[in-house]
C-alpha cells in the first residue's frame, strides 16, 4: 500500500470500477474493479448498471499500468524554491505517472542511509505517486570515494548516480560497477567530459557560433558513453546510460547490445521535438545538459526508439526558479520541466507521425522502465496493484506552463498544441489525478453496494 496518498481528496474505500476502458494492448472494452489497492476483477465491459462503491465512467479512454519515470529531481532535500517531494510527485501524478526515480544530486546529496530513509519518508508523507530514490556514486558527488553501496541498497535505494556530474575517473567508474555488480542495481551514468564541455552551454554548431554561445560537442557525451560502455565489458557491471541525445551515443548503445553487455540507455522528449534551433534568441527555456542538438541527432533519436536500441524513456525533469531562468543565458542553469508534458510529447512527436503504435509508446514509459530498474511490474490482471492511468490519446491541449503542478515553469514548449493527456490517475487504489471532465460517482449515486462483480 501506499501511504500518503489519502489527502489527495481521492480516498477510496470498498469497491472501486473502471468501467468501459479500452485496454492499452488488446483494444478490448474492459470493466476493471479495484479493491484494497489492487485489481480484483477484469471483464469485458457490460452497458448494465454496477453496483460499486466508486464507479468512474472511463468510456473512450485508454486504460494502461501507471507510467514511470526514471529520471526526475525531486530537489528535496534542500531545494524547495525549485520543487518539493509534494509538488513534483503532483505533478507526476498530473502527468499520469504512478512511480519515479528521484536523483540524488540535492543539497545535501542523497550519499548516506538517513538521507535515502529521509525521501523515502517524505514521500509517505506527501507523496502522490511512488518514489525510488536513486543515490550517488560517490561520497557528495565529488567523483573521488565510493558511497556505501550495500548499506544504500538495504536502505531502499534502487539505482546509483551523479547525475548532474559525471564520474570522470575510469577507475572509479570500475570500481562503481565493481561493487553494484552483486547487488544488480545500475548506475545510471550521466555521460560528460567536463574537458570536452569547458565552458559550453548549447551545442558546438553554427547556432552557437551565430549567437556567440560557447559550444558543447556531441563527443563530450558520446566518448564517456563508449567509455562506460567499454567499462561494462570489463566489469560485467550493469551500466544505465541516462538522457542520451546523440546519433554516436546510440551507436555505443547498440555496440553494446550486440556483444551481450549489461547496458539500457533512455531518452527524453525534447531530444526528438527540438534541436538547438530552439535556443532561438537566447531562449533559457532551451538550455538543458545535454544540450539540444543538430536535426541528424534529433532524426537519430527517433530511429534509436523505433529500432529498440533505446530501452525506456524519461523526462529528466529538471525544475528551476523563475528568476534562475531569467538570467543572461550563460548565466542559466541547465535544465527543463517534463512530467506534465511526457505523455503528450510521446503521442504528438511520436505516435501522430506514424513512428510508434500508441501501445509501444505506453510501453516505453511502463512496463520497460520498471524493467529496467527491476521495480515490480503492474498490468491489467487480477492481483495487479492498482496503479493505473486512464489517457485520452487524441485530446488536444495547449500546454500552458502557469497551470502545472510543478513549482518549475521552465519548459520550451510553452503555448505548443500538443495531442494526448492522462485523464485519470490511480496509485495503490486512490485517485491521485482526475480531470475535471472525468466522472466519478460515489456511494449512493453508483446504486449503492459493496461486493465485487
Ligand atoms: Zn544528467
Amino acid at each position: 500500500m501506499v501511504r500518503g496518498l489519502a489527502r489527495e481528496g481521492g480516498r477510496v474505500s470498498g469497491v472501486t470500477i473502471l468501467q468501459g476502458a479500452r485496454h492499452w494492448k488488446s483494444g478490448a472494452t474492459i470493466d476493471v474493479a479495484m479493491r484494497d489497492g489492487a485489481i480484483v476483477e477484469v471483464r469485458p465491459s457490460q452497458s448494465a448498471e454496477i453496483k460499486s462503491d466508486t464507479l468512474i465512467e472511463a468510456a473512450g479512454r485508454v486504460l494502461a499500468p501507471g507510467l514511470v519515470d526514471l529520471h526526475v529531481h525531486l530537489r528535496e532535500p534542500g531545494q524547495t524554491s525549485k520543487e518539493s517531494i509534494a509538488t513534483g510527485t503532483r505533478a507526476a501524478a498530473a502527468g499520469g505517472f504512478t512511480a519515479v526515480a528521484c536523483m540524488p544530486n540535492t543539497n545535501p546529496v542523497v550519499d548516506n542511509v538517513a538521507w535515502v530513509r529521509w525521501v523515502l519518508e517524505r514521500a509517505a508523507e506527501s507523496g502522490h505517486c511512488r518514489v525510488h530514490p536513486i543515490a550517488v556514486v560517490t561520497l557528495g558527488q565529488k567523483g573521488e570515494q565510493l558511497a556505501e553501496m550495500h548499506a544504500l541498497a538495504a536502505a531502499g535505494a534502487v539505482a546509483f548516480s551523479d547525475d548532474g556530474r559525471p564520474v570522470m575517473s575510469a577507475a572509479i567508474m570500475r570500481r562503481a560497477l565493481e561493487y553494484s555488480r552483486p547487488l544488480g542495481l545500475p548506475i545510471v551514468c550521466h555521460e560528460e567530459d567536463l574537458t570536452l564541455k569547458g565552458d559550453g552551454h548549447m551545442n558546438e554548431g553554427a547556432v552557437a557560433t551565430r549567437l556567440g554561445i560557447r559550444g558543447i560537442p556531441s563527443q563530450a557525451e558520446s566518448v564517456m558513453a563508449w567509455r562506460d560502455v567499454d567499462l561494462a565489458a570489463l566489469t560485467r557491471g550493469r551500466v544505465h546510460l541516462a538522457h542520451l541525445s546523440c546519433a554516436s551515443s546510440f551507436e555505443a548503445l547498440r555496440h553494446a547490445r550486440r556483444r551481450g553487455l549489461n547496458v539500457t540507455g533512455e531518452t527524453c522528449p525534447h531530444y526528438w521535438m527540438l534541436t538547438e534551433e530552439a535556443v532561438g534568441d537566447y531562449d533559457t527555456h532551451a538550455k538543458m545538459n545535454p544540450p539540444l542538438r543538430a536535426e541528424h541527432d534529433r532524426l537519430a533519436t527517433i530511429e534509436a526508439i523505433v529500432d529498440g536500441t533505446i530501452d525506456c524513456l524519461t523526462t529528466d525533469h529538471a525544475p528551476h526558479t523563475f528568476e534562475e531562468k531569467r538570467q543572461t543565458f550563460d548565466a542559466a542553469p541547465f535544465g527543463i520541466v517534463g512530467l506534465e508534458t511526457a505523455i503528450a510529447l510521446t503521442v504528438t512527436g511520436l505516435v501522430e507521425p506514424g513512428h510508434l503504435s500508441l501501445a509501444r509508446a505506453i510501453e516505453l514509459w511502463t512496463d520497460a522502465p520498471r524493467r529496467v530498474f527491476g521495480l515490480p511490474q503492474v498490468s491489467l490482471e487480477v492481483g495487479s496493484p492498482a496503479d493505473l492511468v486512464l489517457l485520452e490519446p487524441e485530446e488536444r491541449w495547449t500546454v500552458e506552463p502557469a497551470a502545472f503542478y510543478s513549482k518549475g515553469r521552465n519548459t520550451p514548449f510553452g503555448g505548443m498544441q500538443v495531442r494526448g493527456r492522462a485523464a485519470l490517475t490511480m496509485c495503490g487504489g486512490r485517485i491521485t489525478h482526475a480531470l475535471p471532465a472525468v466522472v466519478i460517482r460515489r456511494g449512493a449515486e453508483t446504486g449503492a453496494a459493496v461486493g465485487a462483480m
